[in-house]
């Protein structure tokens, strides 16, 4: 997918996993590295959690996990996983009957820690409830809950600690002879997380599940995830990730996505290439971009799109994207489609103009009869 024979410096080598399905959703294995997020209405406000999934959905979310701390939120888990148009993780803490419950709602994988659930019998119970309803399991290592055990070995958090405990989970399920999991040891420190997502990435060739956990609010916890997980990406690890940020889930898709997109990983909507702008730019070069990528949010085709100030830059990025506009003087500037020059166009009506342009290039790119400029 990332191979570019044209321009080695982008490739990916992607560690090769097992290819495990959460769904319909291919995880592991070469599939493309599908985007989470994670719901945060009560689950028993089935409308209101149903709604933030379809939300999220919309935004790109391939899989997206529900808490389930009660009997109440895995009754509610039955119309969630029936009604969701993607799969549904469920949360797992401790009680392994929530578990069971939840793999007969229909819940697609259970994020549960098969050690933290009690004695062999209840093990062995949501592992049968698994098997009987072709549920997938997460392993969630997560630094802040540590077994006792390993924190006295270790003397506090660290990436041998995390990955032991992954080991342990991995080892039980596997004496259970079950093997769709995946695994995630995540922790909010990104030099920790990624140093135990290596380790972990040499020990198993489960599918991992990224994710630079409790990162903070959108700007702290975007950039918190991009360093860690984009690293780790940029290494071939990863099958799968979910940015964790206190912000609305659709958000934590658009991070997710940007970050993919940055690294060549996987391509949706628009890429809008635009410069900080300078007192040589034709137009307002960053409340246009602020307008534009509202009004192409429903643009799902990959392509790109350069928005640039003048003629400094605007020509050459223009060369290389589907749509482009640069600015130039006496209040228009010059369109570009495909990368060649196209027409001139004020810059009042350029917004409605552009949007139009790109509509009109996604369909084409949809129909197959052009190729998008920057699909690799
Ligand atoms: S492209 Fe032009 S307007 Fe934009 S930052 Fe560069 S010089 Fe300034």
């Amino acid at each position: 997918m990332s191979h570019n024979p044209v321009r080695p410096w982008r490739n990916i080598d992607r560690r090769e996993s097992r290819r495990i399905m959460v769904g319909d959703v291919p995880v592991g294995g070469g599939a493309p590295i599908s985007v989470q997020t994670m719901t945060n209405t009560v689950t028993t406000d089935v409308k209101g959690t149903l709604d933030q999934i379809i939300r999220a959905a919309e935004a790109g979310a391939d899989i997206v996990r529900v808490s389930v701390p009660d009997e109440a939120s895995a009754k509610a888990m039955k119309e969630i996983c029936r009604e969701s148009p993607v799969p549904i993780v469920a949360d797992i803490h401790f009680h392994y009957k929530r578990g069971i419950e939840a793999a007969e709602a229909g819940a697609a994988c259970l994020r549960i820690n098969p050690g933290n659930i009690g004695d062999e019998k209840r093990v062995a119970e949501v592992i049968k409830a698994a098997k009987d309803h072709n549920c997938s399991i997460r392993i969630g290592v997560n630094a802040g809950s540590l077994e006792k055990h390993l924190l006295e070995k270790y003397g506090e958090p660290c990436p041998d600690a995390m990955v032991e405990s992954g080991m342990d989970h991995i080892k039980i399920l596997q004496d259970h002879d079950f093997h769709e999991f995946k695994i995630s040891v995540k922790a909010s420190d990104v030099f920790m997380a990624a140093a135990a997502y290596q380790m972990l990435a040499e020990q198993t060739d489960a599918p991992i599940h990224l994710g630079i956990t409790e990162a903070g609010g959108l700007m702290t916890g975007t950039i918190k995830s991009a360093i860690g997980m984009g690293n780790l990406l940029w290494m071939g690890i990863g099958d799968t990730l979910r940015v964790s940020l206190s912000a609305d889930p659709v958000e934590e898709v658009k991070v997710g996505y940007e970050i993919l997109k940055g690294l060549g990983l996987r391509h949706r909507g628009v890429n809008i290439i635009s410069c900080p702008s300078c007192a040589r730019q034709g137009f307002d070069v960053i409340k246009t971009v602020e307008t534009l990528e509202k009004r192409l949010e429903h643009i799902k085709t990959p392509m790109s799109l350069s928005i640039i100030g003048c003629v400094v830059n605007g020509p050459g990025e223009a060369l290389m994207t589907d749509v482009g506009f640069t600015g130039g003087g006496a209040g228009s500037g010059m369109v570009y489609l495909a990368g060649k020059a196209s027409h001139k166009m004020n810059n009042d009506q350029m917004i409605d103009h552009i949007v139009e342009e790109v509509e009109k290039r996604a369909e084409a790119i949809e129909n197959g009869q052009v190729t998008a400029q920057a699909a690799e």
